[in-house]
Protein backbone atom coordinates (compact mmCIF):
# COMPACT_ATOMS: atom_id res chain seq x y z
CA UNK A 1 0.00 0.00 0.00
CA UNK A 2 1.53 3.60 -0.78
CA UNK A 3 1.50 5.64 1.82
CA UNK A 4 2.63 9.14 2.91
CA UNK A 5 4.89 8.95 5.79
CA UNK A 6 8.02 10.57 6.76
CA UNK A 7 10.65 7.68 6.92
CA UNK A 8 13.52 7.37 9.02
CA UNK A 9 16.10 4.83 10.50
CA UNK A 10 17.86 5.83 13.85
CA UNK A 11 19.65 2.45 14.32
CA UNK A 12 22.84 1.98 12.29
CA UNK A 13 26.34 0.84 12.22
CA UNK A 14 29.28 1.59 10.38
CA UNK A 15 32.93 0.88 9.97
CA UNK A 16 33.50 2.89 13.09
CA UNK A 17 31.84 -0.50 15.23
CA UNK A 18 30.81 -3.81 13.66
CA UNK A 19 29.10 -2.44 10.60
CA UNK A 20 30.54 -1.79 7.31
CA UNK A 21 30.98 0.89 4.96
CA UNK A 22 31.53 4.70 5.90
CA UNK A 23 28.95 7.05 7.39
CA UNK A 24 28.41 8.62 3.90
CA UNK A 25 27.53 5.49 2.10
CA UNK A 26 24.52 5.36 4.68
CA UNK A 27 23.54 8.86 3.95
CA UNK A 28 23.63 8.33 0.14
CA UNK A 29 21.53 5.18 0.11
CA UNK A 30 18.73 6.83 2.31
CA UNK A 31 18.71 9.91 0.21
CA UNK A 32 18.03 7.09 -2.43
CA UNK A 33 15.53 5.86 -0.29
CA UNK A 34 13.91 9.17 0.29
CA UNK A 35 14.25 9.44 3.87
CA UNK A 36 13.52 12.64 6.26
CA UNK A 37 15.92 11.97 8.19
CA UNK A 38 18.84 9.57 9.04
CA UNK A 39 21.06 8.70 13.07
CA UNK A 40 23.73 7.05 12.98
CA UNK A 41 24.50 4.87 16.50
CA UNK A 42 27.44 3.19 16.73
CA UNK A 43 27.77 1.10 19.47
CA UNK A 44 29.36 3.29 22.73
CA UNK A 45 32.29 2.93 24.12
CA UNK A 46 32.92 0.43 27.10
CA UNK A 47 36.00 0.12 29.77
CA UNK A 48 35.66 -3.63 28.59
CA UNK A 49 37.26 -5.35 25.40
CA UNK A 50 35.18 -5.37 22.67
CA UNK A 51 35.71 -5.65 19.02
CA UNK A 52 32.45 -4.07 18.09
CA UNK A 53 32.10 -1.30 19.90
CA UNK A 54 33.84 2.75 18.97
CA UNK A 55 36.94 2.67 20.21
CA UNK A 56 37.04 6.20 22.74
CA UNK A 57 40.04 7.72 20.40
CA UNK A 58 37.29 7.28 17.44
CA UNK A 59 34.76 9.30 18.92
CA UNK A 60 36.08 12.26 17.74
CA UNK A 61 36.29 11.13 14.35
CA UNK A 62 32.84 9.99 14.46
CA UNK A 63 31.52 13.27 15.73
CA UNK A 64 33.46 15.19 13.20
CA UNK A 65 32.18 12.77 10.07
CA UNK A 66 28.53 13.14 11.09
CA UNK A 67 28.86 17.55 11.37
CA UNK A 68 30.57 17.03 7.93
CA UNK A 69 28.07 15.37 6.24
CA UNK A 70 25.32 17.12 8.18
CA UNK A 71 27.07 20.59 6.15
CA UNK A 72 27.64 18.34 2.63
CA UNK A 73 23.87 17.18 2.57
CA UNK A 74 21.84 18.64 5.88
CA UNK A 75 19.94 20.64 2.94
CA UNK A 76 18.21 17.56 1.38
CA UNK A 77 17.90 15.10 4.37
CA UNK A 78 18.30 15.03 8.48
CA UNK A 79 21.44 13.76 9.78
CA UNK A 80 21.85 12.96 13.22
CA UNK A 81 24.49 11.94 15.48
CA UNK A 82 23.81 8.94 18.19
CA UNK A 83 24.80 6.22 19.77
CA UNK A 84 23.92 2.59 21.40
CA UNK A 85 24.62 2.86 24.55
CA UNK A 86 25.81 -0.72 26.30
CA UNK A 87 24.23 -1.19 29.62
CA UNK A 88 26.40 -3.24 32.56
CA UNK A 89 24.08 -4.48 34.97
CA UNK A 90 26.68 -5.48 37.70
CA UNK A 91 28.17 -1.66 37.98
CA UNK A 92 24.46 -0.36 36.74
CA UNK A 93 26.19 1.85 34.20
CA UNK A 94 25.18 2.61 30.81
CA UNK A 95 28.84 2.85 28.95
CA UNK A 96 28.54 6.09 26.32
CA UNK A 97 25.83 8.13 28.76
CA UNK A 98 29.49 10.54 29.24
CA UNK A 99 29.03 11.63 25.44
CA UNK A 100 24.85 12.29 25.81
CA UNK A 101 25.36 15.95 25.88
CA UNK A 102 27.10 15.83 22.36
CA UNK A 103 24.59 13.50 21.27
CA UNK A 104 20.79 14.23 19.49
CA UNK A 105 19.40 10.94 20.87
CA UNK A 106 20.62 7.88 22.70
CA UNK A 107 19.94 4.34 22.37
CA UNK A 108 19.51 1.64 25.24
CA UNK A 109 20.77 -1.42 24.88
CA UNK A 110 22.08 -4.55 26.93
CA UNK A 111 24.28 -7.23 25.02
CA UNK A 112 26.46 -8.37 27.60
CA UNK A 113 26.70 -10.43 30.90
CA UNK A 114 28.91 -10.78 33.06
CA UNK A 115 30.20 -14.47 33.52
CA UNK A 116 32.12 -14.90 36.79
CA UNK A 117 33.46 -17.70 36.19
CA UNK A 118 35.94 -15.99 33.20
CA UNK A 119 35.89 -12.72 34.96
CA UNK A 120 34.79 -11.03 31.14
CA UNK A 121 31.56 -9.88 29.43
CA UNK A 122 29.78 -12.63 26.76
CA UNK A 123 27.22 -11.72 24.64
CA UNK A 124 23.91 -12.93 24.83
CA UNK A 125 23.42 -12.42 20.50
CA UNK A 126 26.54 -13.72 19.15
CA UNK A 127 26.97 -17.37 18.83
CA UNK A 128 25.31 -20.64 20.80
CA UNK A 129 28.39 -21.29 22.59
CA UNK A 130 28.86 -18.26 24.73
CA UNK A 131 24.67 -18.30 25.34
CA UNK A 132 25.21 -21.78 26.46
CA UNK A 133 28.23 -20.78 28.25
CA UNK A 134 25.93 -17.79 30.34
CA UNK A 135 23.13 -20.37 30.76
CA UNK A 136 25.02 -23.38 32.10
CA UNK A 137 27.68 -21.03 34.26
CA UNK A 138 25.67 -18.60 35.80
CA UNK A 139 22.37 -20.10 35.55
CA UNK A 140 22.99 -23.41 35.80
CA UNK A 141 21.19 -24.46 33.24
CA UNK A 142 17.82 -23.07 33.93
CA UNK A 143 16.74 -21.52 30.77
CA UNK A 144 13.64 -19.79 32.64
CA UNK A 145 16.06 -18.18 35.50
CA UNK A 146 18.22 -16.94 32.95
CA UNK A 147 15.50 -15.33 30.35
CA UNK A 148 13.69 -14.14 33.44
CA UNK A 149 16.82 -12.04 34.67
CA UNK A 150 17.53 -10.83 30.97
CA UNK A 151 14.10 -9.03 31.17
CA UNK A 152 14.29 -7.78 34.71
CA UNK A 153 17.91 -6.30 33.86
CA UNK A 154 16.24 -4.42 30.65
CA UNK A 155 13.73 -3.03 33.58
CA UNK A 156 16.88 -1.77 35.90
CA UNK A 157 18.26 -0.23 33.31
CA UNK A 158 15.06 1.55 32.63
CA UNK A 159 14.39 2.78 35.85
CA UNK A 160 17.88 4.17 36.26
CA UNK A 161 18.43 5.89 33.26
CA UNK A 162 17.18 7.54 30.38
CA UNK A 163 17.93 7.16 26.55
CA UNK A 164 16.06 8.21 23.70
CA UNK A 165 14.27 4.51 23.09
CA UNK A 166 15.31 0.65 24.02
CA UNK A 167 16.85 -1.68 21.74
CA UNK A 168 15.87 -4.83 20.39
CA UNK A 169 13.49 -5.41 23.77
CA UNK A 170 13.47 -9.19 23.21
CA UNK A 171 16.41 -9.73 21.99
CA UNK A 172 16.95 -12.83 24.06
CA UNK A 173 15.49 -14.75 21.34
CA UNK A 174 17.89 -14.35 18.37
CA UNK A 175 20.14 -17.54 19.22
CA UNK A 176 16.40 -19.23 19.95
CA UNK A 177 15.75 -20.34 16.33
CA UNK A 178 13.24 -23.04 16.41
CA UNK A 179 12.77 -22.72 20.16
CA UNK A 180 15.45 -24.36 20.50
CA UNK A 181 16.21 -23.15 24.23
CA UNK A 182 12.37 -22.19 25.36
CA UNK A 183 8.89 -21.75 24.18
CA UNK A 184 8.03 -18.25 23.99
CA UNK A 185 4.36 -19.54 23.98
CA UNK A 186 4.52 -20.64 27.59
CA UNK A 187 3.13 -18.19 30.68
CA UNK A 188 6.45 -17.60 32.32
CA UNK A 189 7.93 -16.19 29.26
CA UNK A 190 4.71 -14.24 27.83
CA UNK A 191 4.79 -12.90 31.80
CA UNK A 192 7.82 -11.82 32.09
CA UNK A 193 8.22 -10.15 28.37
CA UNK A 194 4.95 -8.37 29.41
CA UNK A 195 5.84 -7.21 32.21
CA UNK A 196 8.96 -5.42 30.37
CA UNK A 197 6.59 -3.99 28.10
CA UNK A 198 4.68 -2.75 31.77
CA UNK A 199 7.79 -1.28 32.90
CA UNK A 200 8.57 0.61 29.80
CA UNK A 201 4.83 2.77 29.54
CA UNK A 202 5.19 3.33 33.48
CA UNK A 203 8.96 4.59 32.84
CA UNK A 204 7.41 6.74 29.28
CA UNK A 205 10.22 4.68 27.43
CA UNK A 206 9.98 4.28 23.79
CA UNK A 207 10.68 0.98 22.13
CA UNK A 208 11.77 0.34 18.62
CA UNK A 209 10.52 -2.33 15.93
CA UNK A 210 13.66 -3.63 15.00
CA UNK A 211 14.24 -5.47 11.32
CA UNK A 212 17.46 -5.78 12.21
CA UNK A 213 17.62 -9.55 13.53
CA UNK A 214 15.51 -10.69 10.21
CA UNK A 215 17.94 -8.24 8.04
CA UNK A 216 21.20 -11.07 9.60
CA UNK A 217 18.65 -13.77 8.68
CA UNK A 218 18.53 -14.76 12.56
CA UNK A 219 14.83 -15.01 13.14
CA UNK A 220 12.19 -14.70 11.05
CA UNK A 221 10.25 -12.03 13.14
CA UNK A 222 10.92 -8.36 14.34
CA UNK A 223 11.99 -7.31 17.55
CA UNK A 224 9.88 -7.48 19.55
CA UNK A 225 7.58 -10.29 18.55
CA UNK A 226 3.79 -9.66 16.78
CA UNK A 227 2.42 -10.21 20.66
CA UNK A 228 4.74 -8.17 22.18
CA UNK A 229 4.29 -5.45 20.00
CA UNK A 230 0.63 -5.68 20.35
CA UNK A 231 0.55 -5.31 24.24
CA UNK A 232 2.67 -2.38 23.62
CA UNK A 233 0.51 -0.66 21.43
CA UNK A 234 -2.39 -1.01 24.25
CA UNK A 235 0.07 0.41 26.32
CA UNK A 236 0.11 3.21 24.66
CA UNK A 237 4.58 2.79 24.46
CA UNK A 238 5.69 4.77 21.76
CA UNK A 239 7.54 2.92 19.08
CA UNK A 240 9.99 4.30 16.32
CA UNK A 241 10.73 1.97 13.65
CA UNK A 242 14.63 0.73 12.60
CA UNK A 243 17.10 -2.00 10.78
CA UNK A 244 19.72 -2.32 13.13
CA UNK A 245 21.27 -1.67 9.72
CA UNK A 246 25.21 -2.87 9.79
CA UNK A 247 25.61 -2.30 5.67
CA UNK A 248 23.58 0.67 3.45
CA UNK A 249 21.39 -2.06 1.69
CA UNK A 250 19.97 -2.75 5.11
CA UNK A 251 18.51 0.66 5.64
CA UNK A 252 15.24 -0.10 5.08
CA UNK A 253 15.40 -3.24 5.02
CA UNK A 254 11.74 -4.78 5.70
CA UNK A 255 9.95 -1.23 6.44
CA UNK A 256 7.06 -1.63 4.53
CA UNK A 257 5.96 -5.10 5.86
CA UNK A 258 7.07 -3.64 8.78
CA UNK A 259 4.58 -0.84 9.01
CA UNK A 260 2.05 -2.89 8.27
CA UNK A 261 2.71 -5.16 11.50
CA UNK A 262 3.13 -2.15 13.57
CA UNK A 263 -0.84 -0.96 12.33
CA UNK A 264 -1.99 -4.94 12.53
CA UNK A 265 -0.30 -4.62 16.18
CA UNK A 266 -3.16 -1.32 16.78
CA UNK A 267 -0.45 1.86 16.52
CA UNK A 268 -2.29 4.45 14.76
CA UNK A 269 1.34 6.32 15.57
CA UNK A 270 5.10 6.06 14.86
CA UNK A 271 7.87 8.39 16.35
CA UNK A 272 9.93 10.29 14.27
CA UNK A 273 13.04 12.62 15.40
CA UNK A 274 12.41 15.34 13.12
CA UNK A 275 13.33 19.25 13.24
CA UNK A 276 15.50 17.85 16.37
CA UNK A 277 12.33 16.79 18.09
CA UNK A 278 10.42 13.53 18.88
CA UNK A 279 7.17 13.95 17.00
CA UNK A 280 4.42 11.70 16.47
CA UNK A 281 3.20 10.83 12.94
CA UNK A 282 0.12 9.49 11.98
CA UNK A 283 0.64 5.99 10.25
CA UNK A 284 -2.75 6.39 8.39
ZN1 LIG B 1 22.12 -3.82 19.68
ZN1 LIG C 1 22.49 -1.89 16.95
Amino acid sequence: MERNLKLANYHTHCELDDGRGPLEEYVLKALSLRFEAIGFSCHAPNPHDSTWHLRHDKVEQYLETISRLRFTYGNRIEIYAGMELEYFSESDVLSGSEYADRLDYTIGSFHMLYHPKSGTYISIDNTREDYETLLNDNYSGDITAFVSDYFAIQETMMRHHKFSFLAHCDLIKKLNKDNRYFDPAEQWYMDASRHLIEVAADQHVRIEANTGGMARQAIPEMYPSASLLRIAAALDVPVVISSDAHKSAQLDYYFSQAIDEIIQAGYKQIDLLYHGLWTRQNLL
